[in-house]
């Protein structure tokens, strides 16, 4: 069966020769150098076979028929001198192949033909030659054909077919037994020919495959060298370089001065030329398990990124490492700079509100003891910033953020800027104490005068809210909220302080949000609000002179509302300018009914002044009541005059050329500066209820009021003392030389007669 096989595979071999042009030109360059000497052992050897039988054949066949041949072998042996090795067309080829073929056939017929022609001239011996000369012709033929298997299988066949008639027409044994080795000599000729033949194929294929190998690692190598990346290659187990493409050169010149080594010795140098190599590079150099892998170190002051990748044989083999790495400094700057701008504020330079807040986070996630967190809030930056223009706001939250730095700094505390003028601060600090005088601090250098470019000063303070991590909050969302809180409870209680975060704070906050959401519904719709006048009587004539309008709230789930809580929610909020009119209007109204003709005095928040239009305002109210001007007396704290000066006093200056008198509220607590008296000339000087009320056990306070009253003589301004409450109260009053008096002991705030059913049964009701 397998010799079948193989017969059939011998067969098809020799109807379809190589299709594979590389095999059919190797083809070709082996025959080049081998027919030549076939046609040279053919032709050698039939002038001896006609050497041999000259004397006893005839000429035609001892002279004429070898030259007839030997110039057949010469044309073919030139053609193939000259041509044979060095075939350049490879369209060529196939024919030059095909042509072997026929013309192996015909030579084989003609020799044969030639053999058997001289074979009845001679004897036994003779005869032996002829067999001799067929079968070396045959098989030398056919080793030097053994690149082109159908030729010499052609040969074959041609010599075992002559050979086999030469030994039936013999009949002489030798003969038989010479021309049997023939037919035997042949066919292992023809054997090793076939095996011979397939060996070659192999060959030239594994020659190929080998010449496409290398010229693939060429073109890689080229396209490797001529990558804008830079390329080394390192031998995995000595660790040194062993390929540097030309990127990798240049890349080395720029960085040469920091790697004391020349360029051109970058192969075959150690790769701990870079001396900061992690170890995690070293170690994935040495075992290809920790590819790929990626890192970026420094050289110098450059920044290099370095990738490490494996190698591997088609095969599966481990080759070893391939190093890429760039010199990545400018983009790792700009990254750095990208991220910079992602986490702070470009005017301040501080951390920015998602940076803090992340940076909190990570600082709660990691507790090393108690923690603060501070709220700090700018007082009267707004103003500065709308008065003086957004350049010097800028100049002054830069120099604030200045002073808060160093300050933190000194103290390790982490600061950030939330916007607009709210800045936070983590203090790693849970002691109150440490805190407070922190807070101290900051408030007292922020309260420091700004000195501008243009060397003009600004004055600005600071409120803080306090939260504490872990005790008001362990979470960042919950401890700022809490913060937050405790900051706007400082605000309230007065600018220029701080405030630490409490929970009754939160409640009340919560309340205030909802009272506030009341108290527009109750002004919106008229509805629970009401105005009370108390009287303000002249102590030598005992006439009232004025009655002080003050407003009520009533809310039917919640009863009465003091003014002291609910006007700060109205200031805060900005509702006191509605809540104003409203006073306003009612108490002109109301005062037009008064037979006595007494002023009434309205309350004016600051809020409501220093916008340009409180007088218009006023004026319009007057002429739809019809009250003449000099019966309203606006009442003003000196506070109204701090926050927005100069406007603040525009407004009052308006309000008195039309006739209005302005008080001075609550002289006496806050700032009680002589300077505002002067700066505006008042009509009328209120000292606060709690000067008289301690003025009988104190001694300072009762000084303080005669102190006022003096002065109100001297400036010629009437003096009201207020909260007198007993004869005693009044007696020190009278004494002390105040003009004025308001109290409970004269009369409380009451409703106007239109309001007493309602407001009773109200006060009933509650
Ligand atoms: P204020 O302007 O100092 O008003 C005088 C306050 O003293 C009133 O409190 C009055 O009821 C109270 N009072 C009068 N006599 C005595 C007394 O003998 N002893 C004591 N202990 N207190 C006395 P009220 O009505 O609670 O108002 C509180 C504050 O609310 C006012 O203080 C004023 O600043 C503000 N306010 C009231 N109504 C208005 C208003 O319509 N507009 C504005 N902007 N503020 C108002
Ligand atoms: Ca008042
Ligand atoms: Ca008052």
């Amino acid at each position: 069966m397998q010799f079948l096989s193989r017969f059939k595979h011998l067969i098809n071999d020799m109807v379809h020769p190589a299709k594979n042009p590389d095999l059919q030109r190797a083809q070709c360059i082996a025959l080049g150098r081998q027919i030549p000497l076939m046609y040279s052992i053919l032709i050698v050897a039939s002038w001896m076979l006609a050497a041999n039988f000259y004397p006893l054949a005839p000429v035609w066949l001892t002279l004429l028929m070898p030259m007839l041949l030997t110039a057949a072998f010469m044309v073919r042996l030139i053609y193939w001198l000259r041509s044979g090795t060095a075939i350049d067309d490879q369209n060529a080829i196939p024919g030059v192949l095909h042509r072997i073929n026929w013309v192996a056939a015909i030579l084989a017929a003609g020799i044969l033909a030639w053999a058997a022609a001289l074979f009845p001239y001679g004897g036994p011996f003779l005869q032996g030659h002829v067999t001799f000369f067929l079968a070396l012709s045959a098989i030398s033929t056919m080793f030097c054909l053994i690149q082109a298997r159908a030729a010499a299988m052609t040969v074959a066949l041609v010599a075992v077919t002559g050979a086999l008639i030469l030994i039936i027409w013999s009949g002489n044994a030798t003969i038989m037994a010479m021309g049997l080795n023939i037919v035997l000599a042949v066919a292992a000729a023809m054997f090793l020919v076939t095996i011979q033949g397939r060996n070659f194929e192999r060959m030239v294929a594994a020659q190929i495959r080998a010449r496409q190998r290398e010229e693939d690692q060429r073109r890689l190598l080229r396209m490797v060298d001529d990558m804008p990346i830079a390329v080394l290659t390192v031998d995995p187990e000595k660790l040194v370089v062993t390929y540097a493409n030309e990127t990798s050169i240049r890349t080395m010149r720029q960085i040469q001065d920091q790697l004391a080594l020349e360029q051109e010795a970058l192969v075959g140098t150690s790769i701990d030329v870079f001396e900061h190599l992690p170890h995690g590079a070293r170690a994935a150099l040495s075992d290809p398990a920790g590819l790929p892998y990626h890192t970026r170190m420094a050289v110098g002051p450059e920044v290099i990124d370095l990738q490490i990748t494996g190698v591997w044989a088609e095969d599966g083999a481990y080759i070893g490492p391939m190093l890429s790495w760039a010199i990545v400094t400018k983009e790792v700057e700009a990254e750095q700079h990208i991220r910079w701008l992602a986490h702070h504020d470009t005017l301040t330079r501080l951390q920015n509100r998602a940076r803090f807040r992340e940076q909190l986070d990570e600082v709660l996630e990691t507790p090393a003891g108690p923690i603060s967190l501070l709220f700090v809030d700018l007082d009267g930056f707004k103003l500065v910033n709308d008065t003086m223009g957004h350049v010097v706001g800028d100049e002054v939250l830069t120099s604030v953020a200045a002073r808060l730095h160093e300050i933190c700094t000194e103290q390790q505390a982490a600061i950030g800027r939330l916007g607009g003028d709210e800045f936070a601060i983590i203090l790693p600090s849970g002691d109150e104490e440490r805190v407070n005088q922190f807070c101290l601090r900051l408030i007292s250098s922020l309260s420091l005068p700004f000195r501008l470019e243009d060397q003009r000063s600004v004055e600005i303070g600071a409120s803080i809210g306090i939260a504490t991590a872990p005790r008001h909050g362990k979470r960042s969302k919950e401890l700022l909220s809490r913060a937050d809180i405790a900051l706007s409870v400082a605000k309230i209680a007065g600018k220029g302080t701080f405030r630490r975060f409490e929970p009754e704070m939160e409640r009340q906050v919560q309340e205030r949000v909802a009272l506030e959401a009341e108290l527009r519904e109750a002004i919106r719709n008229r509805r629970g609000l009401y105005v009370f006048y108390q009287p303000i009587l002249d102590i030598a004539s005992g006439r009232v002179t004025a009655r002080e309008a003050l407003v009520r709230w009533h809310l039917p789930q919640r009863g009465w509302i003091s003014p002291s809580y609910f006007i700060p929610i109205a200031e805060q909020s900005g509702l006191i300018r509605e809540l104003g009119l409203f006073v306003l209007e009612q108490a002109c109204s109301d005062a037009l009914q008064w037979a006595d003709g007494a002023r009434v005095a309205v309350n004016v928040s600051p809020g409501q002044l220093g916008q340009g239009t409180i007088a218009n305002a006023v004026l319009s109210i007057l002429l739809r009541t019809g009250l003449a001007a000099n019966r309203l007396e606006v009442e003003v704290t000196e506070t109204a005059l701090l926050n927005e000066e100069a406007s603040g006093i525009g407004d009052l200056r308006h309000l008195r050329a039309m006739g209005v008198r302005v008080a001075l509220d609550d002289f006496g607590t806050g700032y009680s500066s002589l300077a505002h008296l002067r700066a505006f000339p008042f009509d009328k000087i209120k000292i606060d209820g709690s000067f008289v009320r301690d003025a009988l056990t104190r001694p300072d306070c009762a000084a303080v009021v005669g102190a006022v009253a003096d002065l109100g003589r001297r400036l010629g301004v009437t003096t009201v003392a207020e909260g007198v409450e007993t004869e005693e109260h009044l007696k020190l009053v009278t004494r002390e030389g105040c003009v004025e008096v308001q109290g409970h002991y004269f009369g409380s705030p009451e409703p106007e007669g239109r309001d007493i059913g309602e407001v009773s049964r109200l006060t009933a009701s509650a």
